[in-house]
């Protein structure tokens, strides 16, 4: 019986060269208080925190956070690996339950949450590794011969670039792509027409067979987004993305019960119990939790499974190796999310930098290898002018 010896944390913080940004290029919750400029700061990742999980038998599972990874760092060493030392990582249910009861008073939600999955997914990896079994075959096994992906980049950019990379993610096999809107209830009117110049373009772009979705990271308010829902109709979009803050969970219910299109949400909500609430309120036509911060495989698991019951996709946030197990071993989970690697920049893309075995998509697929065991990747080594490492 294998036994947790060590629990590593280490801060992969990118001081390579970033690729320049345009001073806002999507809408953010900050936008409301901020001018655009200092908003879009809060957009940034452009660090990750790394959580090895090691065990007297030699195997060292591997996890991830990409929220605040200083904070949660210090969360895991003061307060969770304590908890983990002497035990065995098969016994993941009852280490999950541990984690989350013995930081509940302060823990729950964001930085708390994101400890105990980055913790989760490392123990999940090390349960893979002692099984020789890839995560998903531990979680119910293939559902999909292989996963359908969406192209998930296009910003607030000139209409021509953005049209020429709508075209070649649909030239590439992608069957679906997604933007992001640039502009928020402070633009007025003609911030409106700018976003909506966004979509008819991306629509020129793909044509009518390829689905567009579009992504408002929690930019917008109740009242914006109603009129916008009335004006995006005509363009036929799959669904529009966290239109308003998180914690606003009637909100969504109220745009969704409009029927206009489908409303998407998730990406910061946690845990099993956030989601019930979320399903509850009909909040969400598409559920899209991230692994690595509603609470682990163990959270995620659960989660899809509630989604099932409501008849609520699941279509994860971020793509990644976390996400792509649950949604292969997951009967209701259509297509999941893509970065395509390109030079830093925001910093989603950093795993690619990080990590080596994350699935290259082909004619808008991905697939996942039956003989992999864990998540199947493992960490490059780093190049000192690229990365700095706190440990
Ligand atoms: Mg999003």
């Amino acid at each position: 019986m294998p036994r947790i010896t060590d629990v590593r944390t280490t801060i992969w913080e990118w001081i390579g060269p970033v690729a320049p940004m345009p001073p806002h290029f999507c809408t953010t919750a900050g936008d409301i208080v901020s001018d655009v400029t200092g908003s879009i700061e809060g957009f940034r990742f452009l660090g990750w925190l790394v959580v090895e999980i090691e065990c007297d038998d030699g195997t060292v599972g591997i996890g991830n956070a990409a929220l605040a990874p200083h904070a949660t760092k210090a969360a895991i060493d003061t307060y969770l690996k304590p908890l983990l030392i002497g035990t065995d990582p098969m016994d993941s249910e009852y280490l999950w339950q541990s984690m989350y009861r013995r930081t509940l008073p302060f823990g729950r939600k964001g930085i708390g949450m994101t400890a105990i999955s980055a913790v989760d997914l490392a123990i999940w990896d090390a349960k893979g590794k002692i099984l020789n079994q890839p995560v998903f075959k531990l979680l119910g096994g293939r559902t999909k011969s292989k996963i359908p992906v969406y192209a998930s980049r296009l910003y607030s950019q000139p209409l021509d670039t953005l049209y020429n990379e709508a075209r070649a993610y649909a030239d590439q096999g992608f069957s679906a792509v997604k933007l992001r809107f640039g502009w928020g209830p402070k633009d007025g009117l003609a911030g409106i027409n700018k976003n909506l110049d966004l979509v008819k373009t991306a629509r020129e772009a793909v044509g009518p067979d390829v689905d567009l979705m579009a992504d408002c990271y929690m930019g917008w308010n109740v009242e914006y987004a109603k009129r916008m829902l009335r004006l995006l109709e005509p363009h036929n979009l799959r669904w529009v993305e966290e239109p308003v803050i998180a914690d606003d969970l009637a909100g969504y219910a109220e745009l969704k019960a409009m029927n206009l299109v489908g409303i998407s949400g998730g990406e910061h909500e946690y845990t099993l119990y956030g989601f019930r609430q979320a399903m509850d309120l009909r909040a969400f036509d598409i559920a899209q939790f991230d692994v690595n911060r509603v609470g682990g495989i163990t959270a995620a698991k659960k989660i899809a499974d509630l989604c099932e019951a409501y008849d609520v996709a699941v279509i994860p946030h971020a793509g990644q190796m976390h996400n792509y197990h649950v949604s292969m071993s997951s009967y209701g989970a259509p297509i999941s999310e893509y970065f395509p690697k390109v030079p830093v920049e925001v910093g989603n893309e950093l795993f690619w930098y990080i990590f080596d075995g994350e699935p290259v998509a082909e004619n808008g697929f991905i697939n996942l290898a039956d003989d992999k065991p864990g998540f199947g990747l493992t960490l490059k080594t780093p190049d000192p002018a690229e990365f700095k490492l706190t440990r």
